[in-house]
C-alpha cells in the first residue's frame, strides 16, 4: 500500500452520470489531494494530509512540483495494427479526387489490406507496439484495437494473434475487436452476404476457439455492407457470444438504428446521424462514439456530440487511428478540437475519454479515481485541469501510472 501525492488537483470524474450533458461545476476536484493504492487498485482518494494522518506509517511516493492527476484515458476505437501508410490518399483527397479515383489509383482500405497481408508478423508487432507506446505517452492506458486489414481467415487470425502478442509487450490494456466485416475483399469470389456468412462460419469460430477477441465490428455504409445484410450478420455474431460494435452513419444515416436494435455496445462515427436517430440512440444503452480524427482526416463534419449529449446519449470520444482517414492518432488534440466545434464542456470531453469510453468496452472497473477502481492515472505539470484541453494536445502528460505503477 502506498500514498501518491500531493497533487494540486485530483480530478476524480467520480459520481457523474453515465449519460447526458455535464457542466464543469459537476466535476469533483480535490485540492491538495492524494491517492492511496493497494496492489493495482485505488483504495482511497482524498486530501493528502488527511490520508497521511490516517495512516502515519504508509509508504509515500512523492509528487514534485505542481501537478494535477486524472484517470488515464481510454481510446475505445482504433485500427493501429496495420502495414504501410497512405499519404497519397490524403494528398489526392485534398486535391479533389473522389473515393473511387483514389481506390482506382491503388489507395483506399484495399491498399492497407495488401500492405498488412504482406507485412511480416515481426514488423506488424513492432509498429503496433510503437503506436501503443505513442498512446501511453498521451496518457491513454486502455486501447481498443481492431483487425480488418486481413479480410480472410489466415490474415484476420494473423492480425488478431499479433494484437494478442502485443498484450504481452505492454502494460496497457488492449481490447481486440474482430473487424473482418470492414469491406468485402476484392479477391473474395461471392456476394456481400456470402462474405459475411464466410466470417460467421470460417473466421469467428476460430477467433472464439483461440480466444482472440470477444467483440465483433462491421462497417455499414454504401461502399461497404448494407443495412439488412449487416443486421443479419450482427445477430448471428451475437448468437455466437460476441459483443457488438458498429461503424455507423459515417456518410449516410440509418445504421446507428441497427446498432441500437441489435444491442450494440457502441455505434461509432455518427457524422451523418439524423435527429430522429439521435433520439433513438439517446434512449438506448448503446454508446455514441465520436471520432473527430476521421472528420479532421477527411475534412468532413463532426459527430453531433452536442445534440447527442443534450438528448441524453452516452457519448464517448475515440481516435479511430488508422492509416487512411485518421492518421494523426492524437486523441487529446482531436477531442479538444471537437470541443471547440461542438461546444462541449471540459467535463463532457474528459468523461468521453474516460469512464464513458470504458463503458463502451465493457470495462466498468476504470475511468474514475475512486475506491475500488483500477489504479490507472495520468498527471500533467499544471495547476489547473482546464489547461489540458486548452493546449489542444500540445501539453504533454507528465507521468502515466498503470496499476499504480509509474510507466
Ligand atoms: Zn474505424
Amino acid at each position: 500500500m502506498k500514498l501518491i501525492g500531493p497533487f494540486k488537483q485530483v480530478v476524480t470524474l467520480a459520481n457523474l452520470p453515465l449519460r447526458g450533458k455535464l457542466s464543469d461545476e459537476q466535476l469533483e476536484i480535490i485540492v491538495d489531494g492524494g491517492i492511496v493504492v493497494d496492489q493495482n487498485i485505488i483504495q482511497k482518494v482524498g486530501n493528502f494530509e488527511i490520508l497521511k494522518a490516517e495512516n502515519p506509517s504508509i509508504e509515500i511516493e512523492p509528487i514534485e512540483g505542481e501537478q494535477i492527476v486524472l484517470p488515464a484515458f481510454v481510446d475505445s476505437h482504433t485500427h493501429i495494427c496495420f502495414g504501410g501508410n497512405r499519404p497519397n490518399d490524403f494528398a489526392m483527397r485534398n486535391a479533389g479526387k473522389t473515393y473511387l479515383e483514389i481506390a482506382e489509383s491503388g489507395g483506399g482500405i484495399w491498399s492497407s489490406v495488401q500492405h498488412t497481408r504482406n507485412a511480416s508478423e515481426e514488423e506488424l508487432l513492432k509498429t503496433l507496439v510503437e503506436r501503443i507506446n505513442f498512446l501511453i505517452d498521451l496518457g491513454i492506458t486502455t486501447i481498443e484495437v481492431k483487425s480488418g486489414y486481413g479480410l480472410d481467415v489466415e490474415n484476420e487470425l494473423k492480425m488478431l494473434r499479433i494484437i494478442k502478442k502485443a498484450q504481452n509487450e505492454t502494460k496497457a490494456t488492449l481490447v481486440p475487436t474482430c473487424l473482418s466485416a470492414h469491406l468485402k475483399p476484392r479477391d473474395f469470389e461471392g456476394s456481400n452476404p456470402e462474405y459475411l456468412e464466410y466470417i460467421i462460419t470460417e473466421i469467428l469460430p476460430k477467433v472464439k476457439e483461440e480466444e482472440l477477441a470477444n467483440r465483433v465490428d462491421i462497417f455499414i455504409e454504401k461502399s461497404a455492407f448494407q443495412p439488412e445484410e449487416s443486421k443479419e450478420f450482427l445477430l448471428k455474431a451475437k448468437e455466437l457470444g460476441f459483443e457488438i460494435t458498429v461503424h455507423a452513419d459515417q456518410f449516410t444515416p440509418g445504421s446507428s438504428r441497427i446498432a441500437v436494435e441489435v444491442g450494440a455496445k457502441s455505434a461509432d462515427h455518427l457524422e451523418a446521424t439524423i435527429d430522429e436517430d439521435i433520439q433513438f440512440l439517446a434512449e438506448s444503452d448503446t454508446v455514441a462514439t465520436a471520432l473527430p480524427g476521421a472528420s479532421l482526416g477527411l475534412g468532413e463534419k463532426f459527430t453531433p456530440a452536442r445534440k447527442l449529449l443534450d438528448a441524453g446519449a452516452i457519448v464517448a470520444i475515440a481516435s479511430d487511428w488508422n492509416p487512411g482517414s485518421a492518421p494523426m492518432g492524437n486523441l487529446i488534440t482531436q477531442a479538444s478540437i471537437l470541443a471547440t466545434f461542438q461546444k462541449l464542456t471540459t467535463a463532457e470531453v474528459l468523461a468521453g475519454m474516460t469512464f464513458r469510453a470504458a463503458y463502451a468496452l465493457n470495462l466498468e472497473d476504470r475511468g474514475q479515481l475512486e475506491t475500488g477502481k483500477k489504479a490507472d492515472f495520468v498527471t500533467f505539470k499544471i495547476n489547473n485541469f482546464q489547461n489540458i484541453l486548452y493546449n489542444q494536445g500540445s501539453l504533454k502528460a507528465e507521468k502515466v501510472y498503470i496499476d499504480g505503477n509509474l510507466i
